[in-house]
């Protein structure tokens, strides 16, 4: 059944198939199969018999029928003749088929499923009790496909590689097809086990709900996950060989050696994740793969800086738990943990304990254990004890400096924790750290193994010192404001021209990336104040490093998207602060791409042109819109060169007024029909921020017109506009239901979309209103990810109150933003007086008082303007409305409600002429009830807090005793798991055989009906003769 090239024989020409209707029943007990296919043709000259492709296949039944007539008429064939050469068969008919009906062929056969990789075929596996199974894979459609070999140098000889695409589409996937033989042969190598099939296949399916799947050599892809135009970006290219390859390593560590159990998946998973990073960088040495990989580990060192985090190895009872389980943490922090393992053993040795354990355990399974076990004997190093603390803790450490002395450095491991409220009980975790570190006069890493609370080390403060080089190890890093900007001033500031080769100390670019991640969440967790990471951002306004800047993108947006809905002058300076470092970018490099030019010259370009743009730059906004508008008016496709495409399409949606723009991106859309354009298209929908456009964007997703995979491409850049935040949020608690109904059996679908609705959000009201809207759903299915994102929004929101008139502060003293304005949260602007009232001391109050509430420490006290402690319930400053605009009052922060207690009797500042009293009065009235409101808002949350504190602590107690317990009573419960684990392993065989008999059952079933159709037909057959013969007789 494998898809042959439409030229080859497959029917006669004067026969021309329609439609095809394919039903096959696979017995995986005998490996045969039952196959019913029923063939719409359209015959153009009349004929006795068909001619059809077909291998090693027994023809059971052929008829020939007219499904349009009514009398039923049909025509059984009464013989079937094989060419087994050609894999053809002959059908021939008793009675003429004529032009004019409409047959159908309805043929039945039973065929082999064989074991040499070609048309249905299957691949061996072997389950947790070593009964071997067989994974089946096949693709039936209307594929072309493009060849090529591998040198089979390290194969012994040449694997063929093909690529199979809907047609018209292989072209597209030269790119990943050169990658499969090159990774082929890659890892033949690597392994040291060549290729244990004699063909590979990668195949683009449409639709296909996961991005790829390792069949053991018929690798599916989704067709964007495979197929790539020529001139696509450089992280199209790296998306794409990243997916490929780990893909194919699977073909080895995956496929040859097989996990035990789901538990394990993690460490296929994980390692093959790592392996596509060590053969990219290997294969494409310029690309700066390791750089790459310090961003892309940034969303898993979120995810997991999160109390609803979990451990990368978690028990699984059931393949059923495995969507919920398996996420970011477990594949991303799994190779993380994997890298800093290789590394510290070295990579050589990592990859010489690999070749072992696969030489070792291939055609067999394995389990976490019997890694870590392989590596330990070809290393003589603690693998296992090292490697369980990384995987079975959940979370990571954060190293905070403390310079003792001009010599002396006290190190300090603490549980890093992206809300900033770790409490002690949490604090007693320790991880074995690799320390290394760098410093200005040793430029080789000092290979130090941390393995305790504290450290101290000798270290020459007044120069630069850079621990985790390279970034290879799972933690972040606080340095003391000092010595974060001698790095900053250090490595920052020498980029450009002649200065650049001069750069002392060899900090690679991974290291800068480094450095700007760390600070960037340390700020959000409130272990730094965010303008140390403003500051630091200032000193890398010369960098040349694309992937720098990308990080610098990413962090940047990251606060944006948080401080999104502050007052206006801010959110300008904010953006100011983006534009004057992106604008000079393309100032230095223009818009037009250069013959020759290094390509990461081209992808800064792009870079910095979406985000000097999207910070509106004045100059950047006009020539992306006189180029799209060349582009579309006179479809001049060189008037916006791809890598552009994007940054224009965007910032032209951003700064759209009208609809037509809109609608020209909708019609591109249609009309294109390269993947990757089309997706861009559907992407920067979202950027549109009118309330129609929103909507638009909304109901243009849920059409049609969108493919289900498409659909949270298309709506997730809603989240880059108040607007577009709103709506979605609306449009998903409207539409709950039904799409939770069409999307339950896609649990990566629901989460996301969960994800896309709530996860941006950073206020209070937001909080309770994701509280409250599933409070009342089913939220089994998402559980996981609806607190993690809870637990995100409590993070935006502590980050927000904590730092806001810090952030205002260094803006103004920085010159972003006019000196002398005070913002209030609520979003008007108003102007400082001389009296100070709502002074800084209130609003860190309110600020205190917010965060101590959320972390379930209540405070009375607060320090006023004048450094003296108050008591914040009796003072009161909430008449302080300076002028008769209503709005100052709702722009102020609203005070505690302890405060708001005391009534109206002001002290101090109201020298001001109030306003009437009634519309005062009304004024205050309103405020109360709002807070009275706010009050009980936040006493649930305290009462939320002190619950789940209340849980926490049960927990932390069972971990306590489980830890305390004898070496005597943890064998017991070591025999216990073992126990337990035979008997799940016993069901789970239980459950094998009970599927075989079912087979069994199915087979008997389908064998019987066979002989019933054979002997009917026979019966049939010799009717026929017997006619026939009588009819002969009377002639
Ligand atoms: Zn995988």
């Amino acid at each position: 059944m494998t898809a042959k090239p439409r030229s080859s024989i497959s029917l006669e020409r004067t026969i021309i198939p329609i439609h095809y209707n394919l039903k096959i029943v696979p017995c995986p007990v005998n490996f045969s199969f039952l196959g019913k296919v029923s063939i719409e043709i359209c015959i153009a000259e009349p004929t006795y018999g068909i001619i059809l492709n077909a291998k090693e296949l027994n023809i059971q039944t052929a008829t020939a029928r007219d499904h349009l007539s009514t009398s039923g008429y049909s025509v059984t064939a009464t013989s079937v003749s094989y060419n087994v050469e050609e894999e053809t068969i002959t059908l021939e008919f008793p009675t003429v088929l004529h032009v004019a009906t409409s047959w159908i062929l309805d043929i039945t056969y039973i065929g082999l499923v064989n074991e040499r990789l070609n048309g249905f075929y299957r691949s061996v596996y072997t389950d947790a009790d070593n009964n071997i199974q067989y994974l089946l894979a096949w693709t039936i459609g209307d594929f072309d496909y493009i060849e090529a070999y591998s040198s089979g140098e390290f194969n012994g000889e040449p694997v063929q590689c093909r690529l199979y695409a809907p047609v018209g589409l292989a072209i597209h996937g030269r790119y990943s097809l050169d990658l499969a033989v090159k990774s082929v042969e890659y890892f033949a190598r690597l392994f040291n086990i060549p290729y244990p099939l004699p063909k590979l296949d990668l195949v683009a399916v449409p639709d296909f709900a996961p991005g790829a799947m390792e069949n053991w050599g018929l690798i599916s892809f989704r067709t964007y996950a495979v197929l790539i135009e020529e001139f696509s970006s450089h992280d199209r290219k790296l998306e794409i060989a990243a997916t490929v390859i780990h893909e194919i390593s699977h073909q080895w560590f995956g496929n040859l050696v097989t996990m035990d159990w789901w538990s394990d998946l993690w460490l296929f998973e994980g390692f093959a994740t790592h392996l596509a990073y060590i053969a990219v960088d290997e294969l494409f040495p310029e690309w700066d793969i390791w750089s790459e990989f310090v961003k892309r580990i940034q969303e898993v060192l979120k995810h997991d800086s999160l109390r609803t985090s979990h451990p990368v190895e978690v028990g699984v009872e059931n393949p059923s738990e495995i969507t919920q389980i398996f996420d970011e943490v477990s594949y991303m922090k799994g190779a993380s943990v994997l890298r800093m393992l290789s590394v510290w053993l070295g990579q050589e040795k990592f990859l010489q304990g690999i070749r072992k354990f696969m030489l070792k355990f291939m055609w067999g399974n394995a389990n976490t254990d019997d890694l870590w076990q392989t590596l330990a004997e070809e290393c003589q190093m603690d693998v296992p004890g090292f490697m369980q603390k990384w995987t079975r803790q959940t979370g990571y450490p954060m190293l905070s400096i403390t310079e003792l002395d001009e010599s002396t450095i006290l190190v300090r491991q603490n549980l890093f924790l992206s809300t900033g409220d770790v409490r002690e009980e949490e604090d007693r975790l320790i991880w074995p750290i690799p320390l290394s570190l760098t410093t200005a006069d040793e430029p080789a890493a000092r290979n130090i193994m941390m393995d305790s609370k504290e450290m101290v080390l000798k270290v020459d403060t007044n120069k630069w010192y850079k621990f985790n080089m390279g970034q290879a190890g799972f933690y972040r890093v606080s340095y003391p404001s000092k010595s974060l900007d001698l790095l900053g001033k250090t490595f920052g500031a020498q980029r450009l021209g002649a200065t650049v080769k001069a750069r002392p100390g060899p900090l690679d670019s991974a290291d800068r990336v480094g450095l700007l991640t760390d600070a960037a969440a340390l700020v959000a967790s409130g272990n730094a104040a965010t303008s140390s990471f403003l500051t630091l951002l200032k000193y890398f306004e010369d960098e040349e490093d694309y992937m720098v800047w990308g990080e610098v993108s990413l962090r940047l947006q990251e606060l944006l998207s948080v401080w999104l809905e502050q007052p206006a002058p801010v959110i300008n300076a904010l953006k100011e602060v983006q534009r004057r470092l992106f604008t000079k970018i393309v100032k230095r490099l223009g818009w037009d791409y250069a013959e020759g030019e290094d390509p990461s010259s081209g992808h800064l370009r792009a870079l910095a042109i979406r985000f000097a743009g999207r910070a509106g730059d004045p100059d950047i906004v006009a020539e992306a819109r006189r180029r799209f508008g060349a582009f579309m008016a006179n479809k001049d496709m060189s008037a916006i060169p791809p890598d552009l495409r994007f940054p224009v399409f965007e910032i032209v949606l951003r700064t759209t007024v009208g609809t037509e723009e809109y609608e020209a991106v909708v019609s591109y859309y249609r009309e294109t029909f390269i993947p990757g354009e089309k997706l861009v298209a559907l992407t920067v929908l979202g950027y549109a921020s009118s309330q129609e456009l929103v909507r638009r964007t909304l109901a243009f997703a849920m059409s049609p017109e969108v493919r289900t995979q498409d659909i949270l491409t298309a709506i997730a850049t809603l989240r880059s506009s108040t607007m577009g935040r709103a709506e979605l949020w609306d449009f998903m608690r409207l539409h709950w239901d039904v799409l939770y109904n069409r999307h339950c059996d896609d649990l990566r679908f629901l989460d996301y979309f969960v994800v896309l609705s709530i996860g941006s959000f950073s206020s209070l009201e937001r909080y309770h209103e994701v509280q409250a809207f599933f409070s009342t759903k089913d939220t089994s299915l998402y559980e996981r990810i609806l607190a993690t994102c809870l637990e995100g929004i409590r993070k935006n929101i502590l980050w927000l109150e904590r730092d806001r008139q810090e952030v205002e502060n260094w803006l103004q003293v920085n010159g972003y933003l006019p000196k002398g304005l005070h913002l209030g949260p609520g979003g008007d602007m108003m102007v400082e007086t001389s009296c100070g009232h709502l002074s800084h001391a209130d609003r860190i109050a309110q600020q205190q008082h917010f965060y101590n509430v959320s972390s379930g420490v209540h405070q009375a006290h607060y320090v006023n303007t004048n450094g003296v402690a108050q008591s914040i319930h009796g003072s009161s400053t909430t008449n302080t409305a300076n002028s008769s605009r209503s709005s100052s009052f709702s722009s102020s922060p609203a005070p505690s409600p302890r405060r708001v207690r005391s009534g109206s009797s002001p002290n101090g500042c109201h020298h001001h002429s109030p306003s009437p009293p009634s519309f005062e009065d009304e004024q205050v009235q309103l405020l109360l009830r709002q807070q009275q409101q706010q009050q009980e808002q936040q006493q649930k949350l305290e009462e939320q807090h002190h619950l789940h504190q209340h849980q926490y602590q049960q927990q932390q107690q069972q971990h306590r005793q489980l830890r305390q317990r004898g070496p005597q009573e943890q064998l017991m419960v070591q025999l216990q798991q073992q126990l337990w684990q035979e008997q799940r392993f016993k069901l789970h065989h239980l459950q094998m055989l009970e599927r075989q008999e079912q087979h069994q059952q199915l087979r008997e079933q389908e064998e019987c009906q066979q002989k019933k159709i054979n002997e009917q037909e026979q019966q049939a057959l010799e009717n026929g003769m017997e006619l026939l013969h009588v009819n002969e007789h009377k002639l």
